[in-house]
């Protein structure tokens, strides 16, 4: 059945080349029960290896079945194995961490027995070995003798015609070596057996052939009888089943071996739970980077904050408290800002623009928000008065005793122009809270105080703030002039000298006329983001430096000359809209689109300030994202070589493991497949808690204000992906780790681990 024609085996290495065993002729058959003996180092061993096909041989030719296997590929020798050897070691290479059902069951499930047939197979097997009871005991809890009994019950389950064991009873007592050798010869009465032993003595009993070996060569070959089953079955050899490990089995071990050992599972459950925790947060954190980038301007507001919708109604009319009741229902809906061109305005508070004693960068805000919160002074009683509230320490402190009591301008700190038409007197002033004084510094801009003016003096900065947002087109004698309040350009202002329907315009304008300017007709159009309307008005006088004074009672032509006068109704009417815009502010910013879409379906229509903004950025955004994925993609190369690295050093213990079942017949891809489920599913495993984690996170479950805003960066897409990519992760790390593994021989493997 074998034949061993002058095979040689050498040992190369650091350039020196020593032989295993040379020159070689042999030929075993059926039924023979032979025993291979000789001084250490004489060969045996390695004479066994080659015939195991663990390790190849550089000459001569080994037949199987008269086949020659010189040419044999490493999938071959896998074949070769699982058909017809099944051995036996001196150190028994059980798999400790199994019992002893689970190491019989493992050369079954690898040859790709049928699941059903598996357990009445073992069972029998366990009880010809004698160790029925044990079946469910740890291999690493059993004796010397009781271990040499599963590694025979592992060698015979597969039913292979060639049994090998190489010292099987080397560290072993004399009496459980001789029940050893005793079992053996019984159970394989049909198979050929081949044992090395240097205690010929014990075997002596049951041998048919003794072969001696010294220095690398066989020195005796003797036949001394012959078994009965030699002579009648000598034909049929019956080879064992040789198929893969099915999908279904790989998985059950891998699975198995995740959690065998609880102290090996656990320390890679943290270093997974590491790494999905550190590439979750990096990824936030990036994200987080990605929204700290995009700053911006927009023309027409000033506060672009995230969470800011601008809501006006179809018709432009003004709120009702019942929009306001509706709107305020919506879910993420946090509040409704009213009077919310104030949120656009910055005011300077100072007692002269030019050189004044204090400029006080100030927001106006409701007076009924502070009420009893004064140090010093009183509430204000009328439209000429304003009080002032700070933080404590800041410029507003160490300046109000200049303000205090003294007359101020408020003037638009992006244009310049009086948000009032008179001064007004500070009358009192009051110290922010914490609260109040982080939601100052959290605004977005530099502010030093809040401006509080009671609602007659609200309404006069409502419309100067409204006077901003729109621009006109003058339509005068077939020219049409730009103008624009706020920029200085052709100002509209209100005169109680001028009749309503009445215009009165300085004679620059009028000269477009050329003469016949009085009485002739003028139209503005007045437009803004929200609408568009046109006035017509008579031109009623032409006024210049001499009649000033008499048709508009004032003296400084040089300060008024270019602006427009109409009457204060006329005036309402072109800017007092009412409130007809309003904000809604959001509590979660990160779905302001959805929240806006639904208000929109409400009726109203709405824009989302901060989609109208102009990144500060601009062309550098691409920059930016690519340069931030590409330092993303290197954190992640990071964080997977330290994984690597760590998962390494605890999966050494399984290197025993994987050397054991490759002797054992399990292949390359079984092997790399049981380390991928086992890797995977304590990632899976790993990523679900961390997954949780986030998700309490979220819930306010665990109260940490840095998690908090991470984890509000990671929403159900993000985690999918992270998901997608921590799985490649750890399967390449599976990959990576079975390539290492397999870059020596099993044997060689084996040895250097044990
Ligand atoms: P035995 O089993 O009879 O004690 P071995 O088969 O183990 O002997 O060894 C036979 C010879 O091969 C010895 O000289 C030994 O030093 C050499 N040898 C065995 N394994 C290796 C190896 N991996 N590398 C180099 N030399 C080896
Ligand atoms: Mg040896």
């Amino acid at each position: 059945m074998l034949r061993l024609e002058r095979v040689s085996k050498f040992y190369s290495g650091n350039g020196l080349v020593s032989t295993g065993f040379s020159k070689v002729d042999l030929e075993f058959d059926t039924g023979e029960f032979v025993a291979i003996t000789g001084e250490s180092g004489s060969g045996k061993s390695t004479l066994l290896n080659v015939i195991s096909g663990l390790d190849s041989y550089e000459e001569g030719e080994m037949y199987i079945m008269d086949q020659p296997t010189s040419g044999f590929s490493r999938e071959d020798l896998e074949e070769y194995r699982k058909k017809y050897i099944g051995s036996i070691f001196q150190t028994f290479n059980l798999i400790n961490s199994y019992t002893v059902y689970q190491n019989v069951e493992l050369v079954l499930l690898m040859s790709g027995y049928d699941k059903r047939e598996i357990p009445d197979r073992v069972r029998e097997i366990i009880d010809k070995v004698g160790l029925s009871e044990y079946e469910k005991t740890k291999a690493s809890k059993l004796s010397g003798g009781q271990k040499q009994r599963v590694a025979i019950a592992r060698a015979l389950a597969k039913e292979t015609p060639i049994i090998v064991a190489d010292e099987p009873t080397g560290n072993l007592d004399s009496k459980s070596a001789a029940e050893i050798i005793s079992l053996l010869h019984q159970l394989s009465q049909d198979k050929l057996i081949i044992i090395v032993t240097h205690n010929y003595d014990q075997v002596e009993p049951y041998v048919t052939r003794k072969i001696t070996m010294h220095d690398g060569r066989v020195v005796e070959d003797k036949r001394i009888a012959v078994r009965a089953a030699q002579a009648a079955e000598e034909k049929a050899v019956k080879t064992a089943k040789a198929d893969g490990l099915t999908f279904g089995s790989m998985a059950r071990l891998g699975v198995r071996n995740t959690f065998n050992i609880p102290a090996k599972f656990l320390l890679l459950l943290t270093v997974f739970v590491f790494l999905c925790f550190a590439v979750m947060a990096q990824y936030a954190s990036f994200m987080n980077m990605g929204e700290m980038n995009t700053g911006g301007y927009n023309n027409y507001f000033s506060d672009t904050s995230k969470n800011r919708i601008l809501i006006t109604k179809d018709d432009r009319s003004e709120f009702t408290d019942e929009d306001y009741a509706r709107i305020e229902s919506m879910s993420n809906v946090d509040r409704i800002v009213k009077n919310d061109l104030m949120l656009d305005l910055v005011a300077n508070v100072t007692d002269d623009p030019e050189n004044g004693d204090f400029y006080i960068v100030s927001k106006i805000e409701e007076l009924e928000d502070f009420e009893g919160k004064l140090v010093k002074g009183r509430m204000p009683e009328n439209d000429r008065e304003a009080v002032l509230f700070f933080p404590e320490g800041g410029y507003a402190e160490n300046v109000i005793d200049m303000a205090y009591g003294k007359e101020a301008m408020l003037t638009d700190q992006n244009t310049g122009s009086d948000l009032m038409k008179d001064k007004v007197k500070i009358v009192g002033y009051g110290l922010l809270d914490d609260r109040q004084t982080e939601a100052m510094e959290e605004g977005g801009y530099y502010l030093e105080a809040y401006l509080c003016i009671n609602e007659e003096g609200m309404s006069d900065v409502r419309m100067a703030a409204l006077e901003r947002y729109c621009t006109q087109e003058i339509h005068f004698a077939g020219h049409i002039l730009d103008g624009n309040s706020a920029s200085g350009m052709m100002p509209i202002r209100a005169s109680e000298n001028v009749p309503e329907g009445e215009i009165y315009v300085s004679e620059d304008i009028a000269a477009l006329a050329q003469g016949s300017a009085a009485g002739s007709e003028l139209s503005i159009v007045n437009k803004s983001l929200y609408f568009e309307d046109r006035f017509t008005f008579e031109v009623g006088a032409v006024y210049n430096k001499d009649n000033l004074k008499q048709y508009l009672n004032l003296d400084d032509f040089e300060a008024v000359s270019g602006t427009l006068f109409i009457s204060p109704k006329d005036y309402s009417r072109m800017f007092e809209k009412g409130n007809f815009q309003s904000s809604v502010i959001v509590s979660d910013d990160k779905i302001t689109a959805q929240t806006a879409e639904s208000i929109a379906e409400a009726g109203y229509e709405t824009f989302v300030v901060n989609d109208g903004v102009v990144s500060y950025a601009e062309g550098f955004d691409v920059i930016l994202n690519t340069f931030r994925t590409i330092m993303l993609a290197a954190v992640l190369i990071v964080l997977f070589f330290i994984t690597y690295f760590i998962t390494k050093l605890i999966l050494k213990s399984r290197n025993v493991y994987f050397s054991t079942i490759r002797m054992l017949g399990a292949t390359k891809e079984n092997c790399s497949g049981l380390l991928k489920t086992e890797l995977f599913t304590v990632f899976n495993i790993a990523f679900f808690i961390c997954l949780g984690f986030f998700l309490l996170v979220k819930s306010g479950n665990i109260n940490s204000e840095y998690l908090t805003q991470l984890a509000s960066f990671l929403g159900a897409g993000d985690f999918v992906l992270l998901y997608i990519v921590l799985c490649l992760m750890s399967i390449l790390l599976a990959a990576r780790y079975a390539r290492q593994l397999f870059k020596k021989t099993a044997m060689n493997a084996y040895k250097e681990e044990v």
